[in-house]
């Protein structure tokens, strides 16, 4: 865990960027991505600041499950829950990681393509 200071998540959970959040918990944030790529589609992260989803369970067991239980909990209150919806944990830089504050992305509300280009 090595938050940095220009980490564009942490400066959201410190409240010094703006987001449309949807969900706070404890240990948790979730809000609406800017770029949206779908009806609903939503970053849950860690307040604490890890850059990856691997990194995140070997500091914290436990806290990745928080992650995919608010998405669901996210999915259903956007009522996408039923019909489906896609968890992505981009994880590098080859496959398209830009932000290095894990974040689950919770896309939904219409039909996707498989495989992700
Ligand atoms: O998985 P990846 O790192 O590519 O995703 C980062 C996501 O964070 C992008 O979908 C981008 O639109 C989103 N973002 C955001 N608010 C910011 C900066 C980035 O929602 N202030």
């Amino acid at each position: 865990m090595t938050e940095t200071a220009d980490c564009v998540f942490c400066k959201i959970v410190a409240g010094e960027m703006t987001a449309t959040t949807v969900s706070e918990t404890e240990r948790t944030l979730g809000f609406r991505d800017i770029n949206p790529q779908a009806p609903t589609h939503v970053l849950i992260i860690p307040k604490t600041h890890y850059a990856t989803a691997a990194d995140t369970a070997a500091a914290d067991n436990g806290l990745l499950d928080e992650l995919v239980s608010e998405a669901h909990r996210i999915a259903e209150e956007d009522g996408v829950a039923d019909a489906g919806y896609r968890l992505v944990l981009n994880t590098g830089t080859e496959a398209g990681q830009t932000v290095h504050h894990v974040h689950c992305h919770l896309i939904g509300g219409r039909p996707l393509s498989w495989p992700p280009g």
